[in-house]
């Protein structure tokens, strides 16, 4: 099944600045031990070997993980046994592969886009199949009318479902799935929802920012949705609804629309 929360996003971008990153890195360090290796007492010499030993290895799971992404990629068939590797190269490599893509002039919310295009394929290839009560939506504050009175961050209920913003649709989304919905603020706030609630994934709306970050703090798969915003960030932002139920109906393993 083909979930495409963020349209178009080339995961290839991210792929490639994170492959790149790595072989940057094995360099430096080649380089860094031959520069060590003939400047050094033997004291030096067997420490280096021992923290060389280290980065070895951690560069070989990492660029096993980068391979395992790839093949992921190219042959669209998940990888169990390699799925935390891969997690965890993407999350090690990924301010790397920013700070890289800096340097060659690679938009950095494009990066970030193929980040989340990245993760939520990764998410995809694990089995799950959860009871509604193990699925949150965490939405932002700014899908809220800008104008509307009522305080949902406190309690998403709160919400009076005028209809006069998107938060009215989840509501209806949620009760049709029967998953929790909460509305933060900020990252605080989605902590704490999450310790409250104790879902076993999240389905997760907000901007390219939040969710990098929120995909790296949280200990459970994420599905990552974008906010849509025609009035600029953090103001009368929208979503697209249908993204955020393939979402909800994955990890439900729902493979037909409840209409
Ligand atoms: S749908 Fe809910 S949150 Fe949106 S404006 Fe109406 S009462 Fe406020």
């Amino acid at each position: 099944m083909e979930v495409s929360f963020i349209a178009n996003t080339k995961k290839r971008i991210f792929i490639g600045l994170i492959s790149l990153s790595l072989f940057l890195i094995g360099i430096t360090l080649l380089v860094a031990y031959y520069l060590v290796v003939n400047d050094a007492s033997t004291l030096h010499k067997v420490l280096l070997i021992i923290v060389g030993g280290f980065l070895l290895v951690m560069l070989i799971l990492l660029g096993v993980g980068v391979l395992g992404l790839v093949f992921n990629l190219i042959r669209q068939k998940p990888l169990p046994f390699l799925q935390k590797i891969m997690l965890m190269a993407t999350n090690a490599l990924f301010p790397v592969a920013l700070y890289l893509g800096k340097i060659l002039g690679v938009d950095k919310e494009t990066i970030k886009r193929s980040f989340i295009a990245v993760n939520n394929q990764l998410v995809k290839n694990q089995e799950v199949k959860l009871d509604p009560q193990e699925v949150m939506i965490l939405a932002p504050h700014c899908l809220q009318w800008s104008e509307c009175p009522h305080k949902i961050t406190i309690d998403s209920k709160n919400c009076k479902r005028c209809g006069k913003c998107v938060v009215d649709d989840l509501h209806s989304l949620t009760e049709k799935y029967g998953v929790s919905f909460v509305v933060a603020s900020g990252g605080t706030l989605a902590r704490k929802f999450i310790k409250e609630f104790k879902p076993r994934a999240v389905v997760a709306i907000a901007c390219e920012r939040d969710l990098c970050s929120g995909i790296q703090d949280t200990p459970l798969p994420v599905l990552g949705v974008l906010n849509i915003r025609p009035q600029g960030p953090c103001f009368n932002t929208c979503v697209n609804l249908e993204a955020v139920e393939e979402a909800t109906k994955f990890f439900l393993q729902i493979n037909n629309l409840k209409k």
